[in-house]
């Protein structure tokens, strides 16, 4: 194994690689329509992270995030061990659904220990929304739900991803 092979296949479909028609990434060959793919992915997970950034300064009120953070941020999603996703549900598992005191500073923290308590309480209450929506509402007496529309309702993200992205 050399690590600039003359020839080679594409290392995603395995594609003959003539001559100077092989790109590289991360160390490893593909042919244009991969690489092209790659490229699209790599976009995609950027624009991603940007977001989620933005989304991070509008809810501490700040103007920047900073390096060890988005450091942060960045080696859970590239591990996998977190999404953008999940770590906005996080965000609003703990400060709105706890009620906890916005602090930026302790953000990394938040998102490195409350995550997999944030993801207990998601999976809950999609199940809690699944037995509700299997009640007959004329066989059972109203209920009155005290819930004022607070921050809470207003400053919900919208959560559109399934369980298994979390
Ligand atoms: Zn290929």
């Amino acid at each position: 194994m050399t690590k600039t092979p003359s020839g080679g296949v594409c290392h995603s479909c395995g594609k003959k690689l003539a001559g100077s028609l092989k790109y590289p990434y991360k160390n490893k060959f593909y042919c244009f329509d991969c690489f092209k793919k790659i490229e699209e992915i790599v976009q995609n997970e950027n624009n991603k992270e940007n977001d989620f950034i933005e989304y991070i300064k509008e809810f501490f009120q700040v103007n920047q995030v900073s390096e060890s953070i988005v450091s942060f941020i960045r080696k859970a999603v590239e591990s996998k061990e977190r999404t953008f996703e999940g770590m906005k549900y996080t965000i609003y598992y703990y400060y709105k659904v706890m009620g906890n005191e916005p602090n930026i500073e302790f953000l990394t923290w938040v998102l490195k220990d409350k995550y997999s308590e944030a993801r207990k309480f998601y999976e809950d209450q999609q199940r809690i929304k699944k037995v509700n929506e299997g009640i007959d509402i004329n066989s059972t007496p109203s209920i009155t739900v005290k819930i004022k529309k607070s921050d809470l309702e207003n400053k919900k993200p919208k959560f559109n991803y399934k369980i298994e992205d979390l």
